[in-house]
């Protein structure tokens, strides 16, 4: 029988109660997750009274459940994005990305937040020569532009990162990192109080009204009049706000940890204890767990939501094929958690119709997730410095998307048939 997320082991979520609850407060952040607790700090550390709320206990969403893995993670290439919005966006919203890493690193080794930092660095592999030959590329090109901190990694080396016979090739970042993704969540939500945020759990917003003086927020434990209101729901984002409904398609992530295999033999597999990826359409990633016994395993495991106890094969069948030794492995734990694409894989903050949103990760929301839910926590409380590269871009839908991916299944599908076909 297998237990629920790894990360959850030996750890409770806060579920602080609010009695009563306000009934008017400056700012309403909705979402206590990694973007809501760090907007919420910004504006209360500005004076501005901020309450956030969650439908169920904080961290409860992705801030609890993800693979802790922390990158320069923007999807879009500079050279995507210079064709989209020019040379100097394109260039800003890249810094922004290492921003990102610099500023959670800032907070684990210099606050001191206690959420298990490890600049144990990833690595990347190449699943195709196509992809290898596009690696020693950027490498060329990162390494002319002054940045030693990746190393191209030959087919022949392969084994010093990862002991997976299936790669081209590889990248390592040595910046990148990995941390405890639930003590992160209580690390921040610990901050939070301290400035002053009220936080109230299974405490869900059903309605939002616009008023003269701003917004009154209905929820399941009564009505709040705010000045200002932040969507923080990311990929789990409802009916509450149709707008950002339409503009982020929520997908499920599936993770296992395997059984403990002990130190040696996951030190063997992994021999620098770095995050791994590859260069497949269907991602997949995988990292040691924090004490080094077992591996933690992410994909997308399943064509339509499911019980991910019902995707543990699956997941399993998947990590085998990165590393066959593992045949018969078993998986102790098995966790879902719903991250948000958007249609530019970027994401998106600012204010729409006078509802402040920072959402869609696009499944990299560790860094990104808390450095602009401090910009947008910045931009409410009018501070400049929450200027952004993404200010003002975008926010595209689709016609006929109202919140359901229908398109999901039948992408993965022709995913993985790329994927398997090597392109
Ligand atoms: C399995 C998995 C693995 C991942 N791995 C990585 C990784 O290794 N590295 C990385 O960078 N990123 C990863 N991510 C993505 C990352 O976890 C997210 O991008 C990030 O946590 C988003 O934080 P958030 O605060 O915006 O959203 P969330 O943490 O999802 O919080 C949203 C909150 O909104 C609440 N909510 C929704 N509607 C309402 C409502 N009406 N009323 C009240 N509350 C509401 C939800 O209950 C939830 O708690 C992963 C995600 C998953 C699911």
């Amino acid at each position: 029988m297998t237990k629920g997320s790894y990360w959850l082991d030996g750890i409770q979520l806060p579920t602080p109660t609010v009695n009563p609850l306000p009934t008017q407060v400056d700012v309403i952040i909705v979402g206590a997750g990694y973007t809501g607790l760090c907007a919420a700090y910004e504006t209360a550390k500005k004076g501005l009274s901020t309450l956030v709320i969650d439908q169920g206990s904080v961290g409860q969403g992705c801030s609890s459940l993800n693979g802790g893995q922390v990158a320069h993670s923007i999807k879009p290439s500079i050279a995507e994005l210079s064709g989209k919005h020019g040379a100097s966006i394109a260039q800003r919203i890249h810094a922004e990305a290492t921003d990102a890493v610099e500023n959670l690193r800032r907070l684990a080794t210099v606050e001191g937040l206690d959420c298990d930092w490890r600049p144990n660095g990833g690595f990347l592999g190449a699943y195709t020569a196509k992809h290898f030959d596009d690696m020693r590329r950027e490498a060329d090109a990162a390494h002319k532009a002054g940045n030693s901190r990746i190393t191209l990694i030959q087919r022949q080396d392969v084994h010093r990162e990862v002991m997976a016979d299936r790669y081209y090739g590889g990248m390592v970042y040595h910046d990148d990192a990995s941390i405890h993704p639930a003590r992160l969540v209580c690390a921040l939500y610990e901050r939070a109080l301290k400035a002053g945020v009220v936080v109230s759990a299974n405490c869900g917003a059903t309605a939002i009204e616009r008023t003269a003086t701003g917004f009154l927020v209905r929820t399941t434990k009564g009505t709040i009049a705010a000045r200002k209101v932040l969507i923080a729901t990311n990929g789990y984002t409802g009916p509450l706000s149709p707008w950002h409904q339409r503009r982020v398609i929520p997908i499920g992530s599936y993770q296992i940890a395997t059984e403990e295999l002990g130190t040696e033999r996951v030190k063997q597999l992994i021999p620098h204890a770095r995050n791994v990826c590859d260069t497949r359409r269907v991602v997949i990633y995988l990292r040691p767990s924090p004490d080094g016994k077992r591996i933690i395993f992410g994909g997308r495991a399943a064509l339509s939501e499911r019980d991910p106890s019902r995707c543990t094969s699956r997941l399993i069948n998947m990590l085998e094929s990165v590393f066959p030794s593992l045949k018969g492995v078993q998986a102790s734990h098995a966790w879902v958690g719903f991250i948000a694409y958007t249609f530019d894989t970027l994401p998106h903050l600012g204010e729409q119709d006078g509802l402040y949103h920072c959402l869609g990760y696009c499944g990299q929301g560790v860094p990104l997730a808390t450095y602009y839910g401090m910009r947008i926590g910045q931009q409410i409380a009018g501070l400049k410095e929450g200027k952004t590269a993404l200010d003002g871009l975008r926010f595209q839908t689709r016609p006929l998307y109202h919140g359901k991916p229908w398109f999901l299944a039948p992408s993965i599908l022709v995913y993985r048939a790329l994927d398997s076909l090597g392109w």
